[in-house]
C-alpha cells in the first residue's frame, strides 16, 4: 500500500482493505464550484480511483474567494472550471483517473455518463440539477449526496436508492429551499462544512460501511451558532415518481427546446442550444472581430463584450449572455451574434 495514505489506512474504519475499496471506485462530482473543488480535493488527495468533474462555467475572480482549486492565472485567462480543476487535482495526485467534461448537466448526457459509476456527488447550484441526478440515482441505483450552501448556512443529505426517501420524497416536508440563490453571499467555512458532510459520506459508501451512513438531514447555520439533525426515514412516498412503486423518473424527460436558465445572483443567462454542434471557435472570433466590441478567446471559449452585455460561446454551442436576466433578450443576442 502507498505510503501518502497511511494516515487514512491508520483509520480503522478505512484500514487497508477500505483504502483499496476506495481505489476501485469512481465518484461523478456535478458541479466544479465551491463545493465542488472542495470534495474533488478531498476525493483525489483520499485516493479514489477515477473522478468525473462535469461543469459549465469558466472561472471568475468572485471564485477565488472560496473555490480553493482555482489561482489568479485561472481567472484571468476565463479557463473553464473543469479544465481548471483537473490541471490542479492532477498535481495533486497523478494516480487518480481524472475526467474532466465543460458541459451543462444535460439529463440524457449525463445519464450515458454514469455507467461503471458508484457515487454521485452534488455540488451544483440549482434544483433542477439535483432533481436530475435524484431520478438517475433512483433508475441505476447509485447512492448520491445532496449538498448546498449559501451566507452561512449549509445542508446535506445522502439518498442511499432502495432505502431513504429521496430528495422527491422530501420536497415540500423539510425546508430545502431558498438556497439557489447567491445573492446572499456566502462565507468559505460554510462550504467547508457542507464538503466536510460530503466527503465523509462518501467515504463511508466508498468503503461499503453502510451502517455508518448518516441517515438523518444535516443542516446549521455557522454565523446562528444553530446546528440540526432530522430524521425524514418516514417521509418516504410510497407513491413519489421518481422512487416510488410506479415510477416516472419525471426529471429525465426532456424535450428538444432551446433551454435557457438564469443563472441567480449573476445577472447572466445560460442558453442550451437544441442540437450540439462542435463550433469553429477561430472563425467566430474573427467574424465578432469586425463587430464594434472585444473579443477574447482562448481554446475552449470565445468572450464577446459589446456595451453593458457579454456573452461567451464555448466549442458545444452553449453560450452565456452577462448583463441581463430577460431569456427572451438573451436568446436574441445569442442568435445575433453566434448565429443558428
Ligand atoms: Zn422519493
Amino acid at each position: 500500500m502507498n505510503e501518502r495514505y497511511s494516515r487514512q489506512t491508520l483509520f480503522s474504519p478505512i484500514g487497508e482493505a477500505g483504502q483499496e475499496k476506495v481505489k476501485q471506485k469512481h465518484v461523478l462530482l456535478l458541479g466544479a464550484g465551491a463545493l465542488g473543488t472542495g470534495s474533488a480535493e478531498a476525493l483525489v488527495r483520499a485516493g479514489i480511483g477515477t473522478l468525473t468533474i462535469i461543469d459549465r462555467d469558466y472561472v471568475e475572480w468572485s471564485n477565488l474567494q472560496r473555490q480553493q482549486l482555482y489561482t489568479e492565472s485561472d481567472a484571468t485567462a476565463r479557463l473553464p472550471k473543469a479544465v481548471a480543476a483537473k490541471n490542479r487535482l492532477t498535481e495533486l495526485n497523478s494516480e487518480v483517473e481524472i475526467r474532466a467534461y465543460v458541459m451543462d448537466a444535460d439529463p440524457r448526457e449525463l445519464e450515458t455518463m454514469i455507467s461503471g459509476v458508484d457515487l454521485m456527488i452534488d455540488a451544483t447550484d440549482n434544483f433542477d440539477a439535483r432533481m436530475v441526478m435524484n431520478d438517475l440515482s433512483q433508475k441505476h441505483g447509485i447512492p448520491w449526496i445532496y449538498g448546498a450552501c449559501v451566507s452561512s448556512y449549509g445542508i446535506s443529505y445522502t439518498v442511499l436508492p432502495g432505502e431513504s426517501p429521496c430528495l422527491n420524497c422530501l420536497l415540500g416536508q423539510v425546508p430545502l429551499g431558498g438556497l439557489t440563490c447567491d445573492t446572499a453571499g456566502i462565507i468559505s467555512p460554510a462550504v467547508q462544512m457542507v464538503v466536510a458532510h460530503q466527503t465523509a459520506e462518501a467515504l463511508k459508501i466508498l468503503v461499503e460501511d453502510w451502517e455508518a451512513v448518516r441517515r438523518k438531514l444535516v443542516s446549521f447555520d455557522l454565523w446562528a451558532n444553530q446546528h440540526s439533525a432530522i430524521g425524514v426515514s418516514v417521509m418516504k412516498n410510497p407513491d413519489c415518481p421518481s422512487c416510488g412503486e410506479q415510477r416516472s423518473y419525471p426529471y429525465l424527460s426532456y424535450d428538444m427546446q432551446m433551454k435557457t436558465a438564469v443563472l441567480c445572483g449573476r445577472d447572466s443567462v445560460q442558453i442550451r442550444p437544441s442540437t450540439k454542434q462542435e463550433w469553429d471557435l477561430p472563425s467566430l472570433a474573427d467574424n465578432l472581430s469586425r463587430l464594434s466590441g472585444t473579443v477574447e478567446r482562448n481554446p475552449y471559449l470565445v468572450s464577446f463584450t459589446t456595451g453593458e452585455k457579454r456573452m461567451v460561446l464555448f466549442k458545444d454551442g452553449r453560450a452565456l449572455i452577462h448583463g441581463t436576466q430577460d431569456t427572451a433578450e438573451a436568446k436574441t443576442l445569442y442568435h445575433k451574434y453566434f448565429g443558428s
